[in-house]
Protein backbone atom coordinates (compact mmCIF):
# COMPACT_ATOMS: atom_id res chain seq x y z
CA UNK A 1 0.00 0.00 0.00
CA UNK A 2 1.22 3.44 -0.71
CA UNK A 3 1.50 6.10 2.19
CA UNK A 4 2.08 5.78 6.06
CA UNK A 5 -0.48 4.03 7.89
CA UNK A 6 -1.18 5.93 11.18
CA UNK A 7 -3.65 2.88 12.59
CA UNK A 8 -6.33 0.00 12.13
CA UNK A 9 -9.91 0.21 11.35
CA UNK A 10 -12.85 -1.78 13.08
CA UNK A 11 -12.77 -3.24 9.72
CA UNK A 12 -9.05 -4.16 9.77
CA UNK A 13 -9.01 -5.49 12.67
CA UNK A 14 -11.45 -7.62 12.19
CA UNK A 15 -9.76 -9.03 8.88
CA UNK A 16 -6.59 -9.46 10.78
CA UNK A 17 -8.08 -11.21 13.96
CA UNK A 18 -10.25 -13.86 11.69
CA UNK A 19 -6.69 -14.26 9.39
CA UNK A 20 -4.77 -14.81 12.58
CA UNK A 21 -7.77 -17.31 13.77
CA UNK A 22 -7.73 -18.88 10.72
CA UNK A 23 -3.88 -19.31 10.21
CA UNK A 24 -4.08 -20.23 13.84
CA UNK A 25 -1.41 -17.90 15.10
CA UNK A 26 -4.11 -16.26 17.52
CA UNK A 27 -5.48 -18.74 20.26
CA UNK A 28 -7.48 -15.98 21.92
CA UNK A 29 -6.34 -14.46 24.35
CA UNK A 30 -2.81 -16.04 23.20
CA UNK A 31 -1.05 -14.93 19.99
CA UNK A 32 1.58 -17.69 19.23
CA UNK A 33 4.72 -15.55 17.28
CA UNK A 34 7.88 -15.09 19.36
CA UNK A 35 7.08 -11.73 20.47
CA UNK A 36 3.27 -12.68 21.05
CA UNK A 37 2.19 -10.00 18.85
CA UNK A 38 0.96 -9.47 15.37
CA UNK A 39 2.86 -6.97 13.24
CA UNK A 40 1.93 -5.43 10.63
CA UNK A 41 3.18 -2.66 8.28
CA UNK A 42 4.23 0.61 9.65
CA UNK A 43 4.56 -0.46 13.47
CA UNK A 44 1.24 -1.46 13.70
CA UNK A 45 0.45 -4.32 15.62
CA UNK A 46 -1.52 -6.35 17.88
CA UNK A 47 -0.77 -7.12 21.26
CA UNK A 48 -2.44 -10.33 23.24
CA UNK A 49 -4.19 -7.33 25.61
CA UNK A 50 -5.73 -6.11 21.94
CA UNK A 51 -7.05 -9.76 21.30
CA UNK A 52 -8.58 -9.77 24.95
CA UNK A 53 -10.27 -6.52 23.95
CA UNK A 54 -11.38 -7.76 20.42
CA UNK A 55 -12.75 -10.93 21.88
CA UNK A 56 -14.69 -8.97 24.55
CA UNK A 57 -16.24 -6.87 21.49
CA UNK A 58 -16.92 -9.44 19.16
CA UNK A 59 -18.41 -11.99 22.45
CA UNK A 60 -20.96 -8.98 22.45
CA UNK A 61 -22.26 -9.11 19.38
CA UNK A 62 -22.58 -13.05 19.70
CA UNK A 63 -24.22 -12.76 23.36
CA UNK A 64 -26.51 -10.52 21.80
CA UNK A 65 -27.73 -12.82 18.91
CA UNK A 66 -28.10 -15.42 21.17
CA UNK A 67 -30.19 -13.70 23.71
CA UNK A 68 -32.61 -12.19 21.06
CA UNK A 69 -33.21 -15.09 19.34
CA UNK A 70 -33.23 -16.63 23.57
CA UNK A 71 -35.49 -14.32 24.28
CA UNK A 72 -38.35 -14.63 21.30
CA UNK A 73 -37.91 -18.06 21.45
CA UNK A 74 -36.52 -18.85 18.17
CA UNK A 75 -33.52 -21.28 17.09
CA UNK A 76 -30.73 -19.52 15.26
CA UNK A 77 -30.57 -22.19 12.72
CA UNK A 78 -34.14 -20.80 11.75
CA UNK A 79 -32.17 -16.98 11.03
CA UNK A 80 -31.05 -17.87 7.68
CA UNK A 81 -30.39 -14.32 6.71
CA UNK A 82 -28.51 -11.46 8.19
CA UNK A 83 -28.52 -7.55 7.12
CA UNK A 84 -25.44 -5.21 7.12
CA UNK A 85 -26.01 -1.78 7.58
CA UNK A 86 -24.05 1.31 8.35
CA UNK A 87 -20.68 1.97 7.04
CA UNK A 88 -18.94 -0.72 9.22
CA UNK A 89 -21.74 -3.37 7.82
CA UNK A 90 -20.61 -2.30 4.63
CA UNK A 91 -17.13 -2.16 4.69
CA UNK A 92 -16.62 -5.27 6.64
CA UNK A 93 -16.43 -8.52 5.08
CA UNK A 94 -19.47 -10.75 5.82
CA UNK A 95 -17.17 -13.83 5.37
CA UNK A 96 -14.63 -12.21 8.21
CA UNK A 97 -17.73 -11.34 10.29
CA UNK A 98 -18.67 -15.19 10.32
CA UNK A 99 -15.71 -16.12 11.15
CA UNK A 100 -14.96 -14.29 13.80
CA UNK A 101 -18.98 -14.98 15.05
CA UNK A 102 -20.23 -11.27 14.86
CA UNK A 103 -22.87 -12.69 12.50
CA UNK A 104 -24.95 -15.71 13.27
CA UNK A 105 -23.51 -18.32 11.77
CA UNK A 106 -26.51 -19.83 10.25
CA UNK A 107 -26.64 -16.66 7.87
CA UNK A 108 -27.28 -18.54 4.34
CA UNK A 109 -27.86 -15.32 3.24
CA UNK A 110 -26.18 -11.61 3.53
CA UNK A 111 -27.42 -8.42 2.49
CA UNK A 112 -24.89 -5.43 2.74
CA UNK A 113 -27.25 -2.43 2.77
CA UNK A 114 -24.92 0.58 3.22
CA UNK A 115 -25.63 3.71 4.82
CA UNK A 116 -29.52 2.62 5.53
CA UNK A 117 -30.23 6.25 7.57
CA UNK A 118 -29.15 8.28 4.29
CA UNK A 119 -31.35 6.51 2.19
CA UNK A 120 -33.95 6.22 4.73
CA UNK A 121 -33.76 10.48 4.81
CA UNK A 122 -33.83 10.89 1.41
CA UNK A 123 -36.78 8.56 1.09
CA UNK A 124 -38.81 10.44 3.65
CA UNK A 125 -37.71 13.61 1.71
CA UNK A 126 -39.32 12.13 -1.46
CA UNK A 127 -42.30 11.01 0.80
CA UNK A 128 -42.95 12.71 3.63
CA UNK A 129 -45.75 10.12 4.53
CA UNK A 130 -43.07 7.36 5.48
CA UNK A 131 -42.00 9.79 8.48
CA UNK A 132 -45.67 8.79 10.52
CA UNK A 133 -45.28 5.37 9.40
CA UNK A 134 -41.91 4.93 10.69
CA UNK A 135 -43.06 6.90 14.15
CA UNK A 136 -45.02 4.49 13.83
CA UNK A 137 -42.90 0.99 13.98
CA UNK A 138 -40.43 3.13 16.29
CA UNK A 139 -43.54 3.09 18.82
CA UNK A 140 -44.53 -0.92 18.52
CA UNK A 141 -40.60 -1.52 19.14
CA UNK A 142 -40.20 0.46 22.19
CA UNK A 143 -43.16 -1.31 24.33
CA UNK A 144 -41.12 -5.02 22.89
CA UNK A 145 -37.44 -3.81 22.80
CA UNK A 146 -34.83 -6.00 25.00
CA UNK A 147 -32.61 -3.80 26.97
CA UNK A 148 -29.25 -6.34 27.00
CA UNK A 149 -27.31 -3.87 30.09
CA UNK A 150 -30.32 -5.52 32.12
CA UNK A 151 -30.93 -8.85 30.29
CA UNK A 152 -30.42 -12.07 32.53
CA UNK A 153 -29.92 -14.05 29.86
CA UNK A 154 -27.47 -11.45 28.36
CA UNK A 155 -25.48 -11.59 31.58
CA UNK A 156 -24.85 -15.41 31.53
CA UNK A 157 -24.00 -15.01 28.14
CA UNK A 158 -21.96 -12.20 28.22
CA UNK A 159 -20.01 -14.03 31.28
CA UNK A 160 -19.25 -17.18 29.11
CA UNK A 161 -17.77 -14.64 26.26
CA UNK A 162 -15.56 -13.15 28.53
CA UNK A 163 -14.29 -16.79 29.95
CA UNK A 164 -13.19 -17.11 25.95
CA UNK A 165 -11.54 -14.26 25.38
CA UNK A 166 -10.00 -13.63 28.94
CA UNK A 167 -9.41 -16.59 29.77
CA UNK A 168 -8.97 -19.52 26.48
CA UNK A 169 -12.15 -21.23 26.98
CA UNK A 170 -12.20 -23.20 24.11
CA UNK A 171 -15.61 -23.06 22.08
CA UNK A 172 -16.90 -26.14 22.95
CA UNK A 173 -17.29 -25.65 26.18
CA UNK A 174 -18.75 -22.57 25.84
CA UNK A 175 -21.09 -24.44 23.53
CA UNK A 176 -21.57 -27.33 26.92
CA UNK A 177 -22.09 -24.41 29.29
CA UNK A 178 -24.83 -23.03 26.93
CA UNK A 179 -26.50 -25.82 26.96
CA UNK A 180 -26.08 -26.60 30.87
CA UNK A 181 -28.09 -23.01 31.05
CA UNK A 182 -30.72 -24.46 29.06
CA UNK A 183 -30.11 -22.57 26.20
CA UNK A 184 -29.46 -23.37 22.41
CA UNK A 185 -25.52 -23.96 20.96
CA UNK A 186 -24.42 -21.84 18.89
CA UNK A 187 -25.00 -23.70 15.26
CA UNK A 188 -22.34 -24.73 12.72
CA UNK A 189 -21.23 -21.95 10.34
CA UNK A 190 -22.44 -22.12 7.18
CA UNK A 191 -19.80 -22.67 4.06
CA UNK A 192 -21.35 -20.91 1.17
CA UNK A 193 -23.11 -18.11 2.51
CA UNK A 194 -24.67 -16.11 -0.80
CA UNK A 195 -23.64 -12.14 -0.41
CA UNK A 196 -26.16 -9.36 -1.72
CA UNK A 197 -24.29 -6.37 -2.02
CA UNK A 198 -27.24 -4.09 -2.51
CA UNK A 199 -25.26 -0.83 -2.79
CA UNK A 200 -21.58 -0.92 -4.68
CA UNK A 201 -20.78 2.53 -2.59
CA UNK A 202 -21.57 3.41 1.26
CA UNK A 203 -22.35 6.91 -0.14
CA UNK A 204 -22.82 7.98 -3.34
CA UNK A 205 -20.44 10.19 -5.16
CA UNK A 206 -21.36 13.61 -4.85
CA UNK A 207 -22.28 15.54 -8.46
CA UNK A 208 -25.15 15.35 -10.61
CA UNK A 209 -26.29 12.10 -10.25
CA UNK A 210 -25.17 11.48 -6.52
CA UNK A 211 -25.73 13.53 -3.84
CA UNK A 212 -26.19 17.15 -3.48
CA UNK A 213 -24.92 18.92 -0.07
CA UNK A 214 -27.01 21.13 1.26
CA UNK A 215 -25.32 23.69 3.73
CA UNK A 216 -27.86 25.15 6.22
CA UNK A 217 -25.92 28.05 8.05
CA UNK A 218 -27.36 29.69 11.36
CA UNK A 219 -25.06 31.41 13.91
CA UNK A 220 -25.57 30.82 17.71
CA UNK A 221 -24.55 33.28 20.12
CA UNK A 222 -23.30 33.75 23.70
CA UNK A 223 -22.19 36.23 26.78
CA UNK A 224 -19.54 35.01 28.59
CA UNK A 225 -18.90 37.36 31.72
CA UNK A 226 -15.40 37.67 32.83
CA UNK A 227 -14.13 37.49 28.81
CA UNK A 228 -10.65 39.53 28.78
CA UNK A 229 -11.34 39.55 24.90
CA UNK A 230 -8.06 37.82 24.64
CA UNK A 231 -9.13 35.91 21.62
CA UNK A 232 -7.62 32.60 22.52
CA UNK A 233 -10.37 30.40 21.72
CA UNK A 234 -11.15 32.53 18.68
CA UNK A 235 -7.56 31.30 17.37
CA UNK A 236 -7.79 27.79 18.52
CA UNK A 237 -10.94 27.17 16.05
CA UNK A 238 -9.66 24.80 13.64
CA UNK A 239 -13.19 25.73 11.67
CA UNK A 240 -12.79 29.49 11.94
CA UNK A 241 -16.20 29.15 13.09
CA UNK A 242 -15.92 31.41 15.92
CA UNK A 243 -16.07 35.33 16.28
CA UNK A 244 -15.10 36.89 19.63
CA UNK A 245 -16.12 40.37 20.70
CA UNK A 246 -16.14 41.82 23.71
CA UNK A 247 -17.37 38.66 25.78
CA UNK A 248 -20.03 38.23 22.74
CA UNK A 249 -19.43 34.95 20.66
CA UNK A 250 -20.85 34.16 18.08
CA UNK A 251 -20.23 30.61 16.53
CA UNK A 252 -21.40 29.60 12.93
CA UNK A 253 -23.26 26.02 12.42
CA UNK A 254 -22.59 25.01 9.28
CA UNK A 255 -18.86 25.18 10.17
CA UNK A 256 -18.55 24.40 13.76
CA UNK A 257 -17.70 20.71 14.67
CA UNK A 258 -19.65 21.12 18.03
CA UNK A 259 -19.03 19.33 21.16
CA UNK A 260 -16.64 16.42 19.44
CA UNK A 261 -14.48 19.23 19.84
CA UNK A 262 -14.54 21.98 22.04
CA UNK A 263 -10.99 23.93 21.64
CA UNK A 264 -12.71 26.65 22.32
CA UNK A 265 -13.81 26.21 25.40
CA UNK A 266 -10.67 23.60 26.40
CA UNK A 267 -8.01 26.94 25.95
CA UNK A 268 -9.84 29.65 27.40
CA UNK A 269 -7.63 30.60 30.13
CA UNK A 270 -10.54 32.41 32.40
CA UNK A 271 -12.35 29.31 32.42
CA UNK A 272 -15.35 31.71 30.74
CA UNK A 273 -16.24 29.68 27.83
CA UNK A 274 -19.09 27.39 28.23
CA UNK A 275 -19.97 25.88 24.97
CA UNK A 276 -23.41 24.80 26.53
CA UNK A 277 -24.15 28.22 26.38
CA UNK A 278 -24.69 27.98 22.91
CA UNK A 279 -26.87 24.93 23.00
CA UNK A 280 -29.81 26.11 25.50
CA UNK A 281 -29.80 29.37 23.29
CA UNK A 282 -30.03 26.90 20.49
CA UNK A 283 -33.10 25.35 22.54
CA UNK A 284 -34.33 28.63 23.05
CA UNK A 285 -34.75 29.21 19.00
CA UNK A 286 -36.26 25.96 18.93
CA UNK A 287 -38.87 26.81 21.92
CA UNK A 288 -39.90 29.88 20.02
CA UNK A 289 -40.85 28.12 16.98
S1 LIG B 1 -16.26 23.64 19.12
FE1 LIG B 1 -14.39 23.60 17.87
S2 LIG B 1 -15.13 24.16 15.83
FE2 LIG B 1 -16.75 24.75 17.25
S3 LIG B 1 -16.32 26.87 17.77
FE3 LIG B 1 -15.32 25.65 19.31
S4 LIG B 1 -13.24 25.38 18.54
FE4 LIG B 1 -14.48 26.05 16.82
S1 LIG C 1 -10.53 32.63 25.49
FE1 LIG C 1 -11.95 33.10 27.15
S2 LIG C 1 -11.30 35.11 27.84
FE2 LIG C 1 -10.33 34.80 25.87
S3 LIG C 1 -11.77 35.71 24.38
FE3 LIG C 1 -12.31 33.56 24.56
S4 LIG C 1 -13.90 33.54 26.15
FE4 LIG C 1 -12.87 35.48 26.33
Amino acid sequence: MDGKSNGITGTGVIAAFSLGMDMGIISAPKIKSPDHMINMQDGIYLSEKDITMIGKALGAFRAAYLTLAEEAEILLTDVDSTYMAGASGFYVDPHKSLDVGQIPPSSKDIYQLGNTSLAMASDIVMNPDLLGKLQEIAKSMRSKHIMLATSPIFEKIYSLELAMSEQGMPFWMYNDWLNKYGYQKVPPKVTDPQIHRIFERDIKELGNEGLKLVKIQSTLEAIFEGCTNCQTCANKCPECALKMENGKATVRTDLCNGMGCLKCELSCPEKVFKFGKFLSSMKEIYACG
